[in-house]
């Protein structure tokens, strides 16, 4: 048993059974214990690796779109271009390097921000991006960000926003929790609150007993903070995560640890815990701003935004193995089987013309 599983079955025993969400929030965040605050998650070494860790065409293809998208907005001066749950701080060493080449302007008029919420990982970026060339900005919160016109992108971080999850019950919905017994061993139970039944989905009408919804008041509230801020000081906005485009029922909650797939009760604290987001909800947040949201598979995306053409390029005066290396790393970030279709984008602005590739 981890020290993080003996706090929280003390924090249960005096408490009562806690949320799926606030399990999340303990697992991912605790000051002393939590995933994001004591570990090194993310790379070869680390439990997962992500888009931009797997090639840094990733972070280019980032690049060009962020230069895009300012376009659009009539290359405003005073941007803020922005990362939120920037990892080890790879996608925006790319993205700068990127932008520095193809549109200093952009950098030179703008300020760079990276909203992190663990301080260890605003140490380890922090490093990663020593020898950047532009003035770089931590803040614990997206409510740390002085105003202006806002370019901001996030990979894999929604699915690390805490989720709550409803179970199908003879009696109902009845929100899932997690209890503990005199041993200390966590267990999954029906906890006594319900959920407004107008936050359920079609498919919830006939649903069997047993069956889970999950829905995430605290990642649309954060959409919500984002877009609201886009729609009145200007601005766009691009996000990647594993999730889909309808809503639905399932148990999508996930522990990852080594590199496999853990029991998301066995390890608080030591193995990473996510859940699937779900992008229609997202989507409706943005419109709820007045903005128009825009959905697409990673692959389709990437594809449309040349990752085949950068992939060439890249590969054209490279040895044999590198150009290997450049055709798996396409595959994974696009491929159907790999991340292409299993991730999703949504991308919004508040330029009149839609973000690049769905112009
Ligand atoms: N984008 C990186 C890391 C993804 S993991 C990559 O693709 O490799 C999720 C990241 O989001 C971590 O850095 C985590 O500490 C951060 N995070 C989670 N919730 C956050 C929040 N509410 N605000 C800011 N950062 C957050």
């Amino acid at each position: 048993m981890t020290a993080l599983a003996d706090k929280i079955a003390a924090l249960i025993r005096t408490a009562g059974p806690i949320s799926v969400s606030d399990y999340m929030a303990l697992c991912l965040f605790d000051p002393e214990h939590g995933y994001y605050t004591t570990r090194q998650p993310f790379g070869h070494g680390g439990d997962f690796i992500t888009a931009p860790e797997i090639s840094q065409m990733f972070g280019e293809l980032v690049g060009a779109w962020i230069v895009s998208v300012w376009r659009d907005l009539g290359e405003p001066r005073g941007m803020l271009l922005a990362e939120i749950g920037p990892g080890r701080g790879t996608l925006m060493k790319d993205v700068l390097r990127t932008l520095s080449q193809v549109a200093p302007a952009l950098l030179a008029g703008a300020s760079v921000h990276m909203v992190e919420a663990s301080p260890r990982l605003a140490a380890v970026q922090r490093e990663a991006l020593r020898s950047s060339p532009a003035e770089i900005h931590w803040h614990q919160a997206l409510a740390g960000l002085p105003d202006g016109p806002l370019l901001i992108v996030g990979n894999e971080l929604f699915d690390a926003i805490p989720v709550h999850q409803y179970v199908r019950t003879p009696q109902g919905w009845r929100e899932r929790c997690v209890a503990a017994d005199e041993t200390g061993a966590l267990s999954f139970v029906h906890g006594a609150g319900g959920i407004d039944p107008s936050l359920l989905p079609p498919a919830a009408a006939d649903a069997a007993e047993g069956a889970i919804f999950e829905a995430s008041p605290a990642r649309s509230s954060l959409m919500q903070h984002i877009a609201e801020r886009i729609a009145d000081h200007s601005g766009a906005a691009l996000f990647f995560d594993y999730g889909h485009l309808e809503p639905g029922l399932g148990d999508t909650l996930q522990a990852v640890l080594d590199h496999r797939y853990d029991d998301a009760l066995a390890n608080p604290g030591r193995a990473d815990i996510t859940s699937h987001v779900d992008f229609a909800a997202l989507a409706a947040t943005v419109r709820g701003a007045g903005l128009i949201p825009h959905l697409a598979a990673q692959g389709d995306f990437l594809l449309r935004m040349g990752l085949l053409e950068r992939a060439g390029r890249l590969g054209a005066d490279a040895s044999a193995a590198t150009r290997q290396d450049l055709g798996e790393a396409v595959e994974r970030l696009a491929g159907p089987d790999k991340m292409g279709n299993l991730f999703k984008v949504l991308a919004f602005s508040s330029a009149s013309r839609p973000p690049a590739p769905f112009a």
